[in-house]
């Protein structure tokens, strides 16, 4: 039994995950950004509680985190949303409370370890997890091996450039995947688009979008065109670069993959001739809402476990 933890920007959640894949009980809160040592007691309570709950003993601690982390060395990078947190070991610190083994991953990783190893991805040695949800992420495993670069980093692929010329983002480029095919980007191209008298316009979100364009909305299904044409592109990039077996597809915006998929392929159709893109699946993430917690624990398992 894991206790798994998977810390956000906003929340993070706590559960007991077994051997299996299966969240016995689970636990959330609030993150502080800037009160670490808090941090570090809600989770050493909340891990308790979980596992009480689950009526069982934990036998390792496994961490996906937002954000630059160093996975050898168990730390939080330069993490943007916690910076209260940076430089600070939560492997360290958990392994001290309860005296055991605990790993550490970028939580695009910790997921396309769990879609890999209990999920979508199962039996597919070269696979890339990406999540679409208010930004791009994901994690790249080859030969059934986390992908990591240099130092331990883990390859940011929401930030490839796919217009020069689009929105700035938070790194510094512009036009990155991130900032055209988001979700916030169809909020903003709504915005923009949308003619004068649009009923839906105020406070709109993503989520309503697709829904509208489910309904046949006809300027919700433009924004939802010109969203499936930048996920192509940015996938279609993924493909040249990597030819995967399979792309997993996941978060809130690919809980309205049908909307999207058809474009998608057009668009890897169009622009992937030189290698064999239609031998890439693409296929949606099989774990739902628990991912993220599901690839904590998995995380433990790919470091210590017999699991690779
Ligand atoms: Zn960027």
């Amino acid at each position: 039994m894991i206790g798994a933890v998977d810390i956000g920007g906003t929340k993070i959640a706590v559960g007991i995950v077994d051997d299996t894949g299966n969240v016995l009980a689970r636990k959330q809160a609030p993150t502080d950004p800037n009160r670490y040592s808090e941090g570090i007691d809600l989770v050493a309570r909340m891990l308790r509680e979980t596992a009480q709950q689950a009526n069982t003993q934990l036998t390792g601690i496994g961490i996906g985190s937002t954000g630059p982390v160093d996975p050898m060395k168990g730390e939080f990078g330069d993490v943007d949303f916690l910076p209260g947190w940076r430089g600070k070991s939560p492997v360290r610190d958990l392994a001290q409370i309860f005296n055991l083994r605990v790993a550490l991953e970028n939580d695009g990783d910790a997921a396309a370890l769990a879609e890999a190893g209990w999920g979508a991805g199962r039996n597919r040695s070269r696979l890339i997890y990406i999540t679409v949800g208010t930004g791009i992420g994901g994690g790249i495993i080859l030969d059934g091996q986390l992908y990591r670069g240099v130092d331990g980093a883990h390859p940011e692929v929401g930030h490839q450039v796919i217009d020069p010329n689009g929105p700035l983002c938070s790194c510094g480029f512009r036009g990155c995947w991130e900032s055209l095919a988001a979700g916030p980007a169809m909020v903003t191209w709504m915005e923009t688009h949308a003619p004068e008298n649009y009923a839906h316009k105020e406070g709109i979100s993503a989520k309503k979008i697709c829904e509208l364009a489910q309904q046949a909305d006809a300027t919700a299904l433009l924004a939802v065109e010109h969203e499936a044409f930048y996920l192509g592109l940015g996938l279609a990039n993924l493909i040249n670069l990597f030819t995967p077996d399979a792309i997993v597809l996941s978060g809130s915006v690919m809980k309205s993959a049908n909307l999207f998929l058809d474009r998608i392929k057009s668009v890897i159709r169009q622009g992937c001739r030189f290698v064999p893109a239609e031998k890439t699946e693409l296929t949606l993430a099989s774990l739902g809402d628990d991912t993220n917690l599901i690839g904590a624990a998995r995380v433990w398992h790919y470091r210590f476990g017999k699991a690779s």
